[in-house]
Formats: C-alpha cells, structure tokens, sequence
C-alpha cells in the first residue's frame, strides 16, 4: 500500500470503477485513481456494515456511506494497490508497458499479426506476454485457441491474415461469455457477491485432459481426447485432432 493511503482515501467519492487488463481502476473525485490487482488469491467481498466479522487476510476494510462495507481479503498477498494522479495512469510503472485490452478496439487481426512477426515462441507462451494483449490468463488462453482451431504449439509467425482474424474473434468470445458467466472459480475466485464463477463448467478443453472436446468423439484409447502439455511452465490443453 502507498504512503497515507487511508487518508488518501477518506471521505473521497468513487465516481467510476474501470477494468485495464487485470488491473481495476477506482476514480476519485480529486482526480486520483486508486489502482488495484487482486494477485493470486485477492479478492473483493461487498456485506453489510453490521454482517460478519472481519476474516483474517481482510488486509483493506472500508465503509460506504450507504452502510456497505467492502472488504479486500488476500491470504497469499501477491495483491497491489496504487494511489495515482489520474493524468499520470497511462504511465504507472504496472501499466505503462500493456498491449491493448482485447474487449477494446485496438485488438484487431492485422494488430495481432504484426505483433507476433517475427516471434520465435509458440502461440500460446505469446497469447500469456502482456505486452502483447494485456489480460489474457493461462486458461483463456487454451480456451481461445481451441475456439479458433489453432495448435497451442504452432508457431507464432504463422498467426496472420484470417487465422488472426479467427484468433482475435475467439479470444473476444471467451472473454465475453467468461465474464457472463461470472468469471471462472478454480481456487480461489469469488464474485464481490461470495458467489462462485460458472464458466469453469464450460471449459471446452481446460483441465479435461482425455476428455473428448465439444462436438468431437476424440477418444483417448483409440490415440485421441484432449492432451495436457507443459509450455514454459503453464499447462496447455488443447485436442490435437481439431486445433492445427
Ligand atoms: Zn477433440
């Protein structure tokens, strides 16, 4: 936490809550912005002002106005928070090198293939760099390459013309139907609400290792399902038979 957080933060007005990658951005009224990553295991929880108790690994408490209480809990404490001028943001330290959101407009095919030109590393290890498209997770990241039919082990020069077009379009339709599905709840995620995530139970090749993939009779005793593979420490699933 920066220096006089807490009073940085008292009595001032939340005006907007935005997303940059995996970075939440709270807008104060005095034209700072509170920045936040939840880390590994972080979390925000919304409850009442006289509801439960404080847990332990609540590291941020605070009260609204209305009697809300928001609690930020993170038992690994890989969590950050950041008090900044707003005008400054674009250039913070954690944001200043991101690649463009890939819900935004600046994630386009023709974007993606210049970027991945002369890349010697696999699509996949590519889709996790930041710098490339900020906010892509390891499981997204096999979800949308099955979706778009692509090999996670192919290499990454190779994604241009329609094939990032495809690409593009199915890492946008993950991310969309993951975020109405309230996210995905492995370990530890938790909506605000305490409710868990659903779209882990919609996982077409994530975790489902010989599993057949959607709308294939891959099976792995005739050679086939969905393989797990290691790629720069992460692991990758994907159906060998459908993704080239
Ligand atoms: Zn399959």
């Amino acid at each position: 936490l920066p220096a006089g957080f807490t009073d940085a933060l008292h009595g001032r007005t939340i005006v907007a809550i935005e997303r940059r990658a995996k970075f939440l951005l709270f807008q104060l009224e005095d034209d700072h912005t509170w920045l936040v990553h939840l880390g590994m295991s972080g979390r925000f929880r919304l409850g009442e002002e006289n509801g439960e108790a404080a847990l332990p690994h609540d590291h941020v408490i605070l009260r609204t106005n209305d009697g809300c209480m928001v609690r930020y809990h993170d038992p690994r404490r890989f969590g950050f928070m950041d008090l900044v001028p707003s005008r400054a943001i674009d250039a913070h330290p954690r944001l200043a090198k991101l690649g463009p959101d890939p819900l935004g407009p600046g994630f386009t095919g023709t974007y993606l293939a210049e970027r991945l030109s002369g890349r010697m590393t696999s699509i996949k290890a590519a889709l996790l760099d930041q710098r490339i498209v900020a906010g892509m997770g390891n499981i997204y990241a096999s979800e949308s390459l099955f979706r778009a039919g692509l090999s996670p082990r192919r290499s990454a020069v190779t994604i241009l013309g329609r094939r990032a077009d495809a690409l593009v379009r199915a890492i946008r339709q993950v991310l969309e139907d993951a975020i109405a599905a309230g996210g995905s709840s492995l370990r530890d995620y938790r909506q605000p609400s305490g409710e868990l995530g659903y779209f882990q139970n919609a996982f077409a090749v994530y975790g489902r290792e010989r599993e057949a993939c959607p709308g294939c009779r891959c099976d792995w005793r005739q050679g086939g399902g969905i393989r797990r593979i290691v790629q720069n420490g992460r692991a990758t699933f994907y159906c060998p038979r459908r993704q080239r």
